[in-house]
């Protein structure tokens, strides 16, 4: 929000005061109409931490990168939100030094996280936890595809290349001493984790934290455990906290402490509470979705997703596995409606007249439009995406392709 200036020049000069009265209802009615969420800046943020370590804040919450510059090269920890953040990550290192990026190392197996990784690889040499390595080995040609066409200006040097090709992992541990500089890797062990892993700074105390490092941002855990889960967050967390850290980066959201990481521990044991007490009064999971909130945490990013968490936790006590279903993989062709969070999400009608919502992730091969940002309704396109049997996904049908007449 942009903050009111009352006055700071010109000492003396009487501001009329119907001009404040009307500025101070401004200030009401934007504070009325938009509650302020936790959020970084309109642009991304690329700042020192410490000599020769740099943080990339992601723009509105987007996933948050960082830089290490060590004397045999830079170690990049995430990728960027998407490609053109990627690039823009790349070039702010090129500003900061001419070491070439030999490591990238991947926090989470999601495409806002791992998805530049193939602008930096080859050359570079991807380090991953071995469940992420495994998941690489087993992609589908469809996602290889949408992974070679992610930078075109990379085209040569991925011709001969695979997701798997550079890649580097381990299981638990991995310490790097690069150029007098220490870098512990470490992997929570947990079933249901699929191979986060946290990169710790020992000399200078700065830990990136990945997908648990919250800071005022409502935990984005998943029925699917696709994030894991709590009790999985929650070992995370008691790790990291031990180490004492000085300076957290989170896989999004803004640059905190162990202080806030312990009040995700706070956040994360209340909304267990709930859960179980609805659970002992015998409430059914649609009455548990329905009723749960962590609204005392007001103003947080996420507010959507209350039933997400209380479904989560629900199966955590349940002992069930991850929500699983069978996905059709069926064809569509349709014009766009409507369009939300720059293109990630839309809404559209089919040929068939039927209103239809679709996600596009960092994996859906999009062909037709440089940016998604630029879609506009209106447009036709062709289309493949996932249908898990029984699910209604909240944020829309995963697109695998996506082409848009020109
Ligand atoms: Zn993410």
């Amino acid at each position: 929000m942009e903050s009111v200036r009352t006055g700071a020049n010109g000492a003396g000069a009487a501001m009329n005061f119907a001009i404040v009265a009307r500025l101070a209802l401004a200030v009401l009615f934007a504070l009325l109409c938009a509650p302020a969420r936790a959020m970084t800046g309109e642009a991304p943020e690329f700042r020192a931490l410490a000599e020769n370590v740099f943080v990339y804040v992601g723009k509105r919450n987007e996933a948050n990168a960082m830089a290490i510059v060590t004397g045999q090269g830079v170690v990049v920890v995430d990728t960027g939100n998407s490609p053109a953040e990627t690039r823009n990550f790349a070039k702010a290192i090129r500003a900061a030094t001419s070491l070439p990026v030999q490591y990238v190392i991947v926090t989470q197996n999601h495409g806002d996280h791992i998805g530049g990784a193939p602008f930096f690889a080859p050359p570079a040499t991807m380090i991953v936890h071995d469940k992420v390595a495994k998941a690489l080995a087993e992609m589908k040609p469809w996602r290889i595809k949408a992974w070679r066409a992610r930078f075109p200006e990379r085209a040569g040097a991925l011709e001969n290349s695979g997701p798997l090709a550079n890649v580097m992992s381990f299981p638990a541990r991995l310490s790097l001493r690069l150029g007098g500089v220490a870098i512990d890797l470490f992997h929570v062990p947990d079933q249901y984790n699929d191979g986060d892993v946290a990169v710790w700074l020992p000399g200078l105390g700065i830990l990136h934290a990945g997908f648990v490092g919250y800071k005022d941002r409502h935990p984005d855990i998943r029925p699917d455990y696709s994030h894991g889960t709590t009790a999985g967050m929650l070992k995370q967390l008691e790790a990291m906290i031990a180490l004492k850290p000085k300076i957290v980066i989170p896989g999004h959201g803004p640059v905190s402490t162990a202080d806030d990481l312990k009040v995700e521990v706070d956040y994360i044991l209340s909304a267990r509470a709930k859960v179980r007490a609805m659970m002992d009064r015998g409430l059914g999971i649609d009455a548990i979705r329905a009723g749960f909130d962590m609204r005392e945490y007001a103003g947080w990013d996420l507010p959507d997703h209350f039933p997400l968490i209380a479904e989560t936790i629900w199966r955590e006590f349940r002992g069930e596995g991850p929500q699983r279903a069978a996905v059709a993989e069926l064809p569509v062709n349709g014009t766009i409606r409507a369009i939300a969070e720059l293109g990630r999400f839309l809404t559209v009608v089919t040929d068939a007249g039927d209103e239809l919502k679709l996600r596009i992730s960092n994996e859906t091969f999009v062909e037709g439009v440089a940016d998604r940002a630029l879609l506009k309704p209106g447009v036709k396109f062709s289309a493949t995406y996932q249908k898990p049997e029984g699910v209604t996904p909240a944020l829309g049908y995963l697109l695998m392709e996506i082409s848009f007449a020109p």
